[in-house]
């Protein structure tokens, strides 16, 4: 592994910290890292997570267990520990007993998938940041009976968050989103803070947002006259209509077929350098730039240029921009992962409330203990799912040793990606193995910076930042919540983390999917090293005005690399939209003993998705 320990990162760090401020170690007596939540450095997918499986070739023949002894028997094994196979496992113990031995496997050295908690010490302060999956969305909306019950029973009450999440924080001490331009791309560093605009997922309620005038505001792009003027047109106007089309039918295939960097260019007659505006911020929100996303999925997510148009009612996407986003733990929905083992394994996780689990922490030596009934074991790769006669055959590399080991069970939940289940699972139909190839996921890197104080934020008056075309094109003080005993950072002189987001894309691939799987590829060529140096240099380019200084004020990073990130969401451009229902109903379709699992069986890069498509996977199993 390519982690840091802290010990490396306080040799290069160590006269830059000033006293009290040193990040407490973490190391265990042999120097070595002991507690994944602590761990700094490529966390996320991390090295030794995925080689295993990326030795896979698609036939998916080349791991032949049939010779090994069987080294143990389940009633079910489920593959992925992340939201949807930790709930797969709940939701077989309410279906068949809570006796049944069930194992849930994954890759990882740390469960939850991609709900991730990330933990740093500073002067002997615990802060806590996400790793990954970061807000339940839209509870009152979204969610389905089956995931408020699982709520229930998890003792989370989503509504708590309305006095636990302090919406008035940043507002009250004067900050404001901005919208960061840098030199490479529009000749200049700037800064430009006071964004009136609104934004999907919005924390902050519009009243308080600090947002000044908009034409105030975009005066100050680094832009031509001309662009500026029609960004503000743009946000203002209802000239584009679209009256040149007979119905709204054809209005909605014609903004289903056409991207939004089409749309600006044809419609709004925009210049290149207004359209490279949004660049970023619908890599931010989709994973994909404004030239492959259709321009309906950016009018219903609040993007603008809609308002003369009579758009299509979408129940999910009104939801997302009415409900507050403050449906957030402290370490996001790593909570909810957590909540989900100390339900499963009692022993791992102490206490029993959504207050509790905030500061509880997991012993992971008790995951995996012959006497549970459920276990859970990481650092393991299934590599091979075949049906047998009345059991299911499974094999698992370990990845320490890459030693390959043959398991059994009478039923097996896949709750892992889709478009590695060709690879693993025997006697797929090829039009299943197809369907589930679709689902090509989205790469993104989420980093949390540990920094002594954020003075030069309360300087410049801001708490979110835009990177137009940065590197990061989200940088963020974290989300201000408070419960369980653990406290938020409130005063600017205090250390707090920082969340970065990173999305990569390859210009001049013109297919989304291609465009996925060429980004992915930048992702796990980079190293640690290499996010580093770019976290320092856009934090300080952005925020050097305010008095930061990455060498003195950043404590300690964590890159979590999601190389396999948000699950596929119909793409109008590439997918017809009537028949893909029928390709994600072809693609979880089950297999004998077994059934599929996870958000990539709902399209739907959502926590509720892995509980609700858990409960469905679970159901459709053999009864016997
Ligand atoms: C950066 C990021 C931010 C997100 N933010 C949000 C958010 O704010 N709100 C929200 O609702 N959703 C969010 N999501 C979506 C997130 O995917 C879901 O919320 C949810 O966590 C998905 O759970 P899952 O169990 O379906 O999949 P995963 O979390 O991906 O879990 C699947 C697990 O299976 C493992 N696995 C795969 N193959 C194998 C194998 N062969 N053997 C063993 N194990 C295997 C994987 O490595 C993984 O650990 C976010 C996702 C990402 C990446």
């Amino acid at each position: 592994m390519t982690n840091i320990t802290r010990r490396d990162f306080l040799d290069g760090m160590a006269l830059a910290i000033g006293a009290g401020l040193t990040p407490d170690a973490v190391v265990g007596a042999d120097s070595r890292p002991v507690y994944p939540p602590a761990l700094t450095g490529l966390r996320g997918q991390h090295d030794g997570s995925f080689e295993a499986a990326h030795t896979m070739p698609f036939d998916g023949r080349r791991y032949r267990v049939g010779g090994l002894p069987v080294e143990e028997e389940y009633d079910c094994i489920v593959v992925g520990a992340g939201i949807s196979g930790l709930a797969a496992a709940h939701y077989y113990r309410e279906r068949f007993g809570t006796d049944a031995r069930i194992l849930v496997l994954d890759n990882h050295d740390e469960f939850g998938g991609h709900a991730r908690r990330n933990e740093f010490r500073v002067g002997g302060r615990l802060l806590i940041g996400y790793g990954g999956s970061e807000a339940l969305q839209s509870p009152e909306t979204n969610f389905s009976s089956t995931v408020n019950a699982l709520m229930r029973e998890l003792g989370v009450e989503t509504e708590r968050f309305r006095t636990l999440f302090d919406q008035q924080l940043y507002p009250g001490l004067g900050l404001s989103r901005a919208s960061f331009f840098d030199r490479e791309r529009f000749g200049t560093d700037r800064l430009v803070t006071g964004d009136p605009t609104d934004w999907v997922a919005d924390d902050i309620p519009r009243e308080r947002r600090n947002g000044r005038p908009l034409e105030a505001f975009i005066g100050d792009f680094p832009l031509s006259a001309e662009s500026r003027r029609q960004l503000i047109e743009l946000h203002t106007s209802k000239k584009v209509d679209l009256a040149r089309l007979p119905d709204d039918a054809t209005r909605e295939d014609y903004l289903s077929k056409t991207s939004y960097a089409e749309f600006l260019r044809r419609d709004w007659g925009m210049s290149g350098e207004a359209i490279a505006y949004f660049d970023g911020r619908t890599r931010d929100f989709f994973g994909l730039p404004p030239s492959l996303l259709p321009a309906l999925a950016c009018g219903l997510y609040a993007y603008p240029g809609f308002a003369g148009i009579s758009m299509p009612a979408d129940e999910e996407a009104a939801a997302e921009l009415a409900e507050p986003y403050i449906y957030h733990f402290p370490d996001g929905n790593a909570s909810i992962a957590r909540l989900l083992v100390r339900k499963l394994v009692p022993a791992a996780i102490p206490g029993q409330s959504m207050d509790d689990i905030v500061l509880a922490q997991a012993r992971y030596e008790e995951l995996d203990r012959p006497r549970n009934p459920v276990r859970i074991r990481l650092m393991s790769t299934v590599v091979r799912v075949v049906n047998g006669d009345g059991l299911v055959e499974v094999g698992v590399i370990a990845n320490a040793d890459r030693s390959l080991h043959r398991l059994r069970a009478r039923h097996v939940v896949l709750a892992c990606f889709h478009m590695l289940i060709p690879y693993v699972q025997g006697g797929l139909p090829p039009a299943q193995a197809a369907a589930l190839r679709q689902n090509v996921k989205m790469p993104l890197v989420y980093s949390n910076v540990l920094v002594r104080d954020w003075r030069a934020w309360h300087r410049l008056g801001v708490h979110e930042i835009y990177g137009v075309s940065s590197f990061h094109s989200r940088v963020k003080l974290d989300y201000p919540v408070s419960m369980g005993g653990y406290a938020c950072t409130r005063d600017p002189a205090e250390p707090i983390v920082l969340h970065l987001v990173h999305v990569p894309s390859v210009p001049g691939i013109d297919e989304p999917r291609a465009a996925l799987r060429a980004a992915r590829r930048l992702l796990l060529d980079r190293r640690f090293e290499d996010y580093e140096s770019v976290i320092r240099t856009d934090l300080s380019r952005m925020l050097g005005a305010g008095g930061f200084d990455a060498g003195r004020d950043v404590l300690a990073i964590t890159v979590n690399r999601w190389s396999h990130g948000y699950s596929w969401g119909p793409n109008t451009l590439v997918d017809d939209w009537e028949e893909h229902e029928g390709v994600i109903e072809t693609a979880r379709r089950v297999i004998g003993r077994v059934s599929i699992a996870n958000s990539d069986s709902g399209w739907s890069a959502y926590a509720h998705v892995a509980i609700d498509e858990a409960k469905r996977a679970v159901g459709e199993l053999p009864a016997h």
